[in-house]
């Protein structure tokens, strides 16, 4: 399985394409594609197909049986149409400035507290963390808050590239991700924010710390015995 190329060139913003298939549902797929598709808790980014002329917006872009499809407005794209893509700049930054704040606060809780993240679901305006924590106490959250505020506040920058399951498999301290990939992964995109923090990762993400805003507490919700979620904003 190949890493994404909004992953890997999330800058990338315009890209041509040649279209190679269009399902019975009306779901285009391209020889290529910078588009994200929605997956590990980002939402996809969304734009415009242009065929000469003639505009089609995309509603959605999601992962089919291995296959990137980009759901229009509208049919009328056929198999073999050259068309110009553009990819809507404001929702991509966005997204790339609240997952790379994700990844921090994510951090904060397991690092200060042993907690462990299972899950998460990133918005343009809102995020929500899924994590399990014995003993949680409602009074650390604004510690966790300033804790990642101040790290953001430092601007490291955020390194990305691509290894192998094989090469983590090696690493005694990355061994443990590793076994935790489908046999199927091979190429593993890693996600490190300068002296802090190194993550497997497949979701855009900002170069680095700077700039990506502060992050702001919403609330918190009870999730079971041990399992909590804190939702949050960026400002
Ligand atoms: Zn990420």
């Amino acid at each position: 399985m190949a890493v994404p190329l909004s992953t890997l060139h999330p800058d990338t913003l315009e890209f041509d394409a040649a279209v190679l298939h269009v399902t019975d549902e009306g779901g285009v797929e391209l020889d290529q594609t910078y588009f994200y598709a929605t997956s590990g808790g980002q939402p996809n980014d969304t734009g415009i197909i242009k065929r000469n002329d003639e505009e089609f917006k995309i509603l959605d872009v999601r992962k089919k049986d291995g296959h990137v499809l980009h759901i229009l407005d509208r049919t009328g794209l056929e198999s073999g149409d050259k068309v110009h893509c553009v990819i809507d700049e404001a929702r991509r930054a966005k997204l790339r400035r609240m997952h790379t704040a994700t990844h921090v606060l994510c951090a904060v809780l397991e690092k200060t507290d042993g907690a462990v993240v299972t899950g998460n679901q990133i918005g343009e305006e809102r995020t929500r963390v899924d994590f399990k924590l014995d003993n949680f106490d409602v009074a650390r959250i604004p510690f966790y808050f300033e804790e990642a505020n101040r790290i953001i506040a430092s601007g490291a920058p955020v390194r990305r590239y691509v290894t192998t399951r094989e090469e983590l498999m090696k690493d005694p301290s990355l061994v443990k991700l590793a076994m935790g990939f489908p046999e199927d992964v091979t190429d593993v995109h890693m996600v490190e924010i300068e002296g802090y923090d190194l993550q497997p990762c497949g979701g855009t993400h900002a170069d680095g710390l700077e700039g990506i805003g502060t992050l702001v507490f919403e609330k918190t919700e009870s999730k079971g015995k041990s399992n909590r979620r804190i939702s949050f904003t960026l400002s």
